[in-house]
């Protein structure tokens, strides 16, 4: 990627944010024949779909602490998860999960049963296939950006100045909100949408136990009802049915939300905490794990969604035909990988019409 009159590096669009919904963006983009960079602001790709590796049970194992399975309602997800598994990246992980609520511990309703996916290798490693043909430069977050005459300038932590002719930025509302209030009017219909958008957060525990202690005969357990625990999930099943047990505890929102700003000490007593509540109303046994890691997502799920896949428009510096810009992610089309990928698939659509690019043939697949 070479200068345009500048020295500044130049694509023809600009991502930012490798999660689902980024991704799937630019991969589309790129399909189209458009110059595309990535930009991500940690080391790992796919967000929220993350994975830890950890040391259990005499071994490197992947424990996912962020999404926990693949759903697939509409055509195009189905579609793509066929190919994925195909490839064996993605694996039925269970079709009927747990719920625990005033009644006790039971198996969901048969109704409500579907395929759950898993990756194997853990979530993260979809992200890392679907980034194979992309250019992402990793631990580079976005600070500013500026609509210039011709090109949107893109400044970045590492002190790196970049120009594209589009943006595309695919993170959660929140996070956007400051970066675009540089770049908008105040009275920018998009900015107070923006401004809506809430995000609840979320504790994650992981916890690895040895041996001795007797396997769950569940998966997953949807908490209804319980103020301090929504998830908990087996996450060992989903790499050995032998493996001595891994399980991953998601907490409620508002009880998450306590520890948003809590030390590293404080953090683990609330891991500590939230595991001594799963062994009360799950198994003894859950309270004392040989390892514990706890990890706060700040950004969790979207409250509600905007109801619109994505958001498009275009910005001026000047009285020049404007730049354009789409946003995207789960907080417009919906609070999972579905929704987020649902939301990319859009995102990089309606900028195709925005340049007058013809979708290329078989738009959608990846
Ligand atoms: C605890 C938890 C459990 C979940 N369980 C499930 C589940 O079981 N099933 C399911 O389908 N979904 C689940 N989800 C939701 C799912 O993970 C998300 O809906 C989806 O991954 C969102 O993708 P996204 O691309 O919209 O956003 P993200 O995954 O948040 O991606 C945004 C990316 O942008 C990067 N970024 C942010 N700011 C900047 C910046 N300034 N510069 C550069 N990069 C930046 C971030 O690092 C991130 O990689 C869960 C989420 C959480 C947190």
């Amino acid at each position: 990627m070479q200068a345009d009159g500048t020295n500044l590096p130049f694509a023809d669009v600009i991502v930012i944010g490798a999660g689902v919904a980024g991704l799937v963006c630019a991969r589309q983009l790129l399909r189209a024949g458009l110059q595309v960079l990535v930009l991500e602001k940690s080391a790992g790709l796919g967000g929220r779909m993350a994975t830890r590796r950890v040391e259990h049970a005499g071994q490197t194992v992947p424990v996912d602490h962020g999404a926990q399975y693949l759903t697939a309602d509409s055509d195009g997800l189905n579609r793509w998860v066929k190919e994925l598994l195909s490839l064996g990246l993605l694996t039925e992980w269970t079709r009927s999960l747990h719920l625990l609520d005033a009644d006790g511990l039971h198996p969901e309703d048969p109704n409500d049963e579907k395929p759950r996916y898993i990756c194997p290798q853990g979530m993260s490693a979809l992200a890392k296939h679907m980034a194979t043909p992309l250019q992402v430069h990793r631990q580079t977050r976005v600070v500013s950006l500026k609509p210039l005459e011709k090109a949107w300038q893109i400044s970045t932590d590492n002190g790196c100045v970049y120009q594209a002719a589009s943006l595309v930025v695919a993170i959660p509302a929140p996070q956007m909100l400051p970066l675009l209030e540089e770049a908008l009017p105040s009275t920018s219909n998009l900015l107070s949408l923006l401004g809506y958008a809430e995000y609840l957060s979320c504790i994650a525990v992981l916890a690895g136990y040895g041996e001795g202690i007797p396997l769950p005969d569940w998966k997953g357990i949807k908490c209804l009802g319980d103020p301090l625990m929504v998830w908990l999930g087996l996450d060992s099943s989903k790499r050995s049915e032998s493996m001595p047990p891994v399980i991953v505890v998601h907490g409620g929102p508002e009880w998450s939300s306590l520890y948003l700003e809590a030390t590293p000490s404080e953090l683990e007593q609330a891991g500590r905490d939230l595991l001594a509540h799963a062994a009360k109303r799950v198994q003894p046994e859950l309270a004392t794990p040989e390892w514990m890691q706890v990890h706060r997502w700040r950004y969790s799920l979207p409250v509600e969604t905007m109801g619109l896949a994505s958001l498009g428009t275009r910005v001026s510096a000047s009285d020049a035909v404007g730049l354009p810009l789409v946003c995207a992610g789960d907080w417009c089309a919906g609070g999972r990988i579905e929704g987020a990928w649902l939301s990319g698939q859009d995102a990089a659509q309606k900028l195709l019409e925005m340049l007058g690019i013809p979708l290329p043939a078989r738009f959608g697949a990846l």
